[in-house]
């Protein structure tokens, strides 16, 4: 049952093969066993998950289920889910107990039926590409313990990737979805900006984040994503579309499918494992049919240094409301008001969460706002521009999620820079607000290693049929890491 997907579980659980008491027990035992090591999930409730299962049995029972219902789901701790403590990965939340559910939560757990296993470790506030910055510890690769699953989704990366759940959820501001997913040999969607609701999941960079499927196949992505896409009115900037149907294209003939390679994306910098690992997925696609057409984005060697403008402007922000007056962590002891702030903010916050609200305070300050922050908004143009024109001649982007594959635990932590250019071949993507996926491809010296597929504005059912075709002719996404059992 480990190894199932989601329209397999669907089936079992529909003809009383298994209930979903007895699923969710399975999964729940394997964490109780494996995340002592791995420290993938931050917080689990089996009483409380039992108890969703046990309402999903009787849905079951009763005709009203749909097709997710009973089946497990690890959510990342950003997501506010009524009654659980909701963290983000920080001191500062490490006590707070939601009071409502996340529109993905509701949507997943109130009307789908799935049942929440748990709450993943991540990154704190999501900032991080490593899950080292999480208050909860590191999580462990399940592919090597001595090296990172990427971040910030890193707990919920790991879970799939050790079958601690069969699916989870994300959020994507840089590529945190994207990257851990292909440092796991997973496969992860961040949808267009404006498809899942932001409504209860905390803010990070607001015109950046999008919550998305973190699965083991691109058909479980679809399906996960059919039921938490959708507008939301308390989402200011959800889009107002006719539901779709994100597996329709599942089954699509690649024949006459346009792939660009930018050659941006195949210059230096790119660890040779990792290269000659996309490379011979371009060549599988184009022995399913598919063309490739060279483009160019010319812009996006700037995605790193205006994202590191923009995503800590942002921040600065957003991270304001942590002041220990209303929820969260408070200093114990402090003289006035002011030391109050100063002292809670000082305890609360680790030290990449400091540095980017200092970042973010500096390029929005006066004097430095138009050399920063304005420059950093104009070149964000330029890069969504680039795609614009690039899509003229493709259907679908491609090129590696990552430079590397899974680095060492501590590797890269001493210095931010070298962490920040992980993202250098996702971040393009949230800046222009495109939808993007990793799919597992192959391995470099044993480690996974992700194809990235960037489609246009609402192509996510196209790049979903796009990842399930070569998905059907390869099985890298069916390998497991070993010791998992
Ligand atoms: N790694 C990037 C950062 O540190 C992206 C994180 C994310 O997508 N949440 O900001």
């Amino acid at each position: 049952m480990i190894n199932t997907g989601l329209k397999e579980l669907s089936q079992a659980l529909a003809a009383k093969k298994i209930s979903s008491v007895e699923l969710s027990s399975l999964f729940l035992d394997r964490i109780e066993r494996l995340n002592p090591d791995l420290n993938a999930f931050v917080t689990v409730d089996r009483e409380k998950s039992l108890k969703s299962a046990a309402d999903a049995d009787a849905r079951l029972a009763a005709g009203t289920a749909g097709a997710l219902t009973g089946i497990p789901i690890a959510q990342k701790d950003i997501f506010c889910a009524e009654g659980w403590t909701t963290t983000c990965g920080s001191k500062m939340l490490a006590n707070f107990v939601a009071p409502y559910d996340a529109t993905v939560i509701e949507k997943l757990h109130a009307q789908a039926g799935m049942v929440s296993l748990g709450k993943t470790n991540m990154d704190e506030f999501a900032m991080g590409s490593s899950n080292e910055t999480s208050y909860f510890g590191p999580v462990k690769n399940p592919w090597d313990r001595t090296r990172v699953p990427g971040g910030s989704s890193g707990g919920s990366a790991a879970a799939v990737a050790a079958r601690l759940a069969p699916v989870a959820t994300g959020t994507d501001t840089g590529g945190s979805i994207r990257q851990p997913a292909g440092l796991c040999n997973l496969t992860g969607l961040k949808p267009t900006y404006g498809v899942v609701s932001r409504y209860g999941m905390i803010a990070y960079a607001s015109s950046l984040d999008q919550g998305g499927p973190m699965a083991q196949s691109a058909e479980d992505c679809a399906l996960l994503l059919n039921a938490m896409a959708g507008f939301d009115p308390r989402d200011s900037t959800s889009l107002e579309r006719p539901a779709e149907d994100y597996a329709r294209d599942l089954d699509k003939p690649l024949a006459g499918l346009r792939i660009g390679l930018p050659k941006e994306f195949f210059a230096a910098g790119c660890d040779a494992g990792v290269m000659a690992a996309v490379q011979a997925a371009i060549k599988e696609y184009e022995k399913l049919g598919a063309a490739i057409v060279d483009v160019s984005l010319p812009n996006s060697h700037l995605s790193v240094p205006a994202y590191y403008v923009i995503a800590p402007a942002e921040a600065s922000s957003n991270l304001s409301r942590y002041d220990g007056v209303r929820f969260g962590y408070r200093a114990p002891e402090y003289g006035n008001l002011d030391d109050m702030y100063m002292k809670t903010r000082a305890q609360g916050f680790g030290a990449e969460v400091k540095r980017r609200i200092l970042i973010g305070a500096y390029v929005l300050s006066h004097g430095y706002y138009d050399a920063y922050y304005l420059q950093a908004q104009r070149i964000r143009r330029l890069i969504a521009n680039d795609f614009v024109e690039a899509f003229k001649s493709c259907d679908v982007i491609m090129g590696p999620t990552s430079p590397t594959t899974a680095f060492r635990l501590g590797e890269k932590s001493a210095d931010p820079v070298q962490m920040y250019l992980s993202d250098i071949y996702t971040i393009a993507v949230n800046l222009a607000g495109l939808p993007g996926m990793s799919v597992p491809c192959g391995f470099a010296d044993d480690l996974p290693v992700g194809l990235q597929l960037i489609g246009n504005y609402f192509d996510e059912a196209r790049l979903l049929g796009v990842a399930h075709r070569y998905q059907m002719a390869t099985d890298w996404h069916r390998r497991l890491p070993g010791g998992i059992d």
